[in-house]
């Protein structure tokens, strides 16, 4: 059985003083007996000082993005490693904001995959179509091409306790959420692509949706047997909304 998780990504919101009081708000009203584990992913700046905040509450740390390199001249960037030092578990890898923004390809993004494995942390690793990739019916190709692109790289149990988070682009911070059906139907084929090197890892696997999900909007998307929880963009900035999304999760089980 896998536990469902919920990520928060704060994108680039936010001050010190707006952080620490997301994350006292969600300690303060997270079920210790919930049956999903939660996590948010501070911008870099304020990593350390919510790792400390989150000490004792169980909910993971994760970062938005990190280089795939992992040390020396590259001005600017910030080495899996380090943020294994400061604390986080997890990293989103390949979000469509740093395809589309920052010209990550999928090489680049399965480099960074790469890294945050050899660092000994997480991956979240985001793969989803744009719109017009899916009016021209090109979604599974544009999920395949991605995965692919780490898949290859990498022996299957190097997946380890990897997320992909599926993400349509078209769905985030728009409003416009995917169907439940919609989702499944690519979640299923997601892990259909691993079960195909191996059927225990997908088995294992967590596929998170994002795009839109809403305290309104999570439990009928969290009841799809493939759908393992949420990458929350907007809704994760307002706790109230976040721990309504962690509570549909934590009814998935
Ligand atoms: C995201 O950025 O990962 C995301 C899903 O954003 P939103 O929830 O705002 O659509």
């Amino acid at each position: 059985m896998r536990r469902p998780l919920v990520a928060g990504n704060w994108k680039l919101n936010g001050s010190r003083a707006t952080g620490a009081a997301l994350v006292r708000a969600i300690a303060g009203g997270i079920e210790r007996s919930r049956a999903v584990d939660v996590m948010v992913c501070p911008p870099f700046v304020y990593l350390a000082e919510i790792a400390a905040a989150l000490q004792g509450t169980g909910i993971w740390l994760g970062a938005q993005s990190v280089s795939a390199e992992s040390g020396g001249a590259f001005t600017g960037e910030v080495a899996a490693a380090m943020l294994r030092d400061v604390g986080c578990s997890h990293v989103i890898v390949g979000h469509s904001e740093r395809r589309a923004l920052f010209g990550e390809s999928d090489e680049v993004v399965a480099h960074k995959f790469m890294a945050v494995r050899a660092a000994a942390l997480q991956p979240v690793l985001c793969v989803g179509e744009t719109l017009d990739e899916r009016r021209q019916g090109s979604t599974e190709d544009v999920v395949r091409r991605q995965l692919e692109a780490v898949l290859q790289r990498i022996s299957i149990e190097k997946l380890g306790s990897a997320v992909i988070a599926y993400e349509p682009v078209w769905a985030i911070g728009t409003g416009q959420t995917a169907t439940p059906e919609q989702a499944q139907a690519v979640h299923a084929f997601i892990r259909g692509l691993v079960a195909a090197r191996s059927a225990r890892m997908a088995a294992e696997l967590r596929i998170l949706y994002g795009g839109s999900v809403k305290g309104s909007n999570a439990r009928a998307l969290f009841a799809m047997p493939d759908i393992d929880g949420g990458l929350v963009g907007g809704a994760s900035l307002d706790a109230a909304d976040f721990l309504a999304i962690c509570s549909a999760a934590s009814g998935k089980t």
